[in-house]
């Protein structure tokens, strides 16, 4: 508004924070897209690290930087900056035999949290936990018998996620606790109640920001978002707008179709001219709940179970049990 008062013919607006030129509101095409998702079960064929990585640029928008080797630099970094809740996009799954009741008694009297426990026979633990929750336990209670015992069987089968844990006198040989990986093969042929309880999956959610808000509410899960924080919309790797999602309410080309048009067409206008002068997490604050975002939720199958309960009911946001085919074949 303020360069056309000024009686400036500012087509295209150069903007200085990002080095782009960002067209004028009548030249440029909104991009609105449909709501979808992906089950993501070829990550489950991948290495932890690859996993985790691939998980965690969703949030920077960077897949483009994922090369063989970027796994490495990109999980070292996250945990050295406390974005730990990367850690927890992979999960692994043991078997745990013992020689005696006390070392259980030990490991359950730390009230292992995020740690799905469930006992084989009274000796043997299937335990299945994501990165961070195994390496928290070991931050916490490097004291417990079988936490060591652990931490050292994954510690020598996966260094880089100990790289900051291993004590100054080394991992500790534990007798008497045998600790042995169950690869997936195994987890998917568990008896029905435990594949439910330590089997994941990861979907991909891409969708407004009102849903992605309604799918964190759940909270046995691991999520991981863009963020409007780091992400620049002005960017060419965003086609430099803000890309707004679909909504079912109205009819394409109906008058209430136009009119949220108009509304998101002048809400990017104003974000992109505030991004000229501000930061992205400025900038953010006159989006609307119809920008597009894309978020992981990774959970357990009893999670998964839950959540289809209640968000595919009469009562739930249509958009979230939307008529859309891709969220129909949600299973
Ligand atoms: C139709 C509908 C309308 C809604 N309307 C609103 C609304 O108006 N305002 C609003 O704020 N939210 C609303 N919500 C969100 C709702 O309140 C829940 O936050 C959300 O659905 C998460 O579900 P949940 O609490 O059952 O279980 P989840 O968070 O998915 O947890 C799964 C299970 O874990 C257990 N659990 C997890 N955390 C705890 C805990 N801290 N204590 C005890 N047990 C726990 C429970 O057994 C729970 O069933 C709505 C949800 C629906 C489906």
């Amino acid at each position: 508004m303020e360069y056309r008062d000024k009686g400036l013919t500012v087509n295209p607006i150069y903007n200085a924070a990002s080095f782009c030129f960002i067209p004028a509101p009548e030249e440029r095409s909104m991009k609105i897209i449909p709501p979808s998702f992906e089950i993501l079960d070829d990550l489950d064929q991948q290495s932890l690290a690859i996993r985790i990585e691939a998980c965690g640029r969703i949030c920077y928008k960077s897949e483009d930087k994922i090369t063989e080797s970027s796994a490495e630099p990109f999980i070292r970094k996250i945990i050295k900056h406390g974005h730990n809740s990367v850690a927890e996009m992979a999960v692994v799954t043991i078997r745990v035999a013992v020689e005696n009741e006390a070392a259980i008694t030990a490991l359950l009297a730390t009230v292992p949290r995020y740690l799905r426990i469930d006992r084989l026979d009274a000796l043997t633990l299937l335990i299945t936990g994501s990165v961070r929750g195994f390496r928290e336990i070991c931050l916490f209670h490097p004291e417990v018998p079988m936490v060591q015992a652990i931490s050292a069987y994954l510690a020598a089968r996966h260094p880089l996620f100990y790289f900051d844990l291993t004590p100054a006198d080394g991992w500790k040989d534990r007798p008497g606790i045998n600790v042995e990986k169950v690869p997936l093969a195994e987890v998917e042929q568990l008896a029905p109640e435990l594949l439910a309880r330590h089997r994941h999956m990861a979907v991909k959610f891409v969708v407004n920001r009102a849903i992605t808000h309604e799918i964190v509410r759940h909270r046995p899960c691991s999520y991981l978002q863009e963020s409007q924080r780091y992400c620049r919309y002005s960017e060419s790797k965003f086609d430099n707008q803000v890309t707004f999602i679909k909504p079912l309410f109205f009819e394409e080309g109906g008058p209430e179709f136009l009119l949220w048009e108009e509304a998101m067409r002048e809400t990017e206008r104003l974000y992109l001219k505030l991004l000229s002068t501000s930061t992205p997490q400025a900038a953010r604050t006159v989006l609307p709940n119809s920008c597009k975002t894309e978020l992981i939720a990774f959970a357990n199958l009893v999670e998964w179970r839950h959540i289809f309960k209640l968000r595919t009911s009469a009562a739930a946001e249509p958009s979230m049990r939307s008529d859309d085919p891709a969220f129909r074949t949600i299973p």
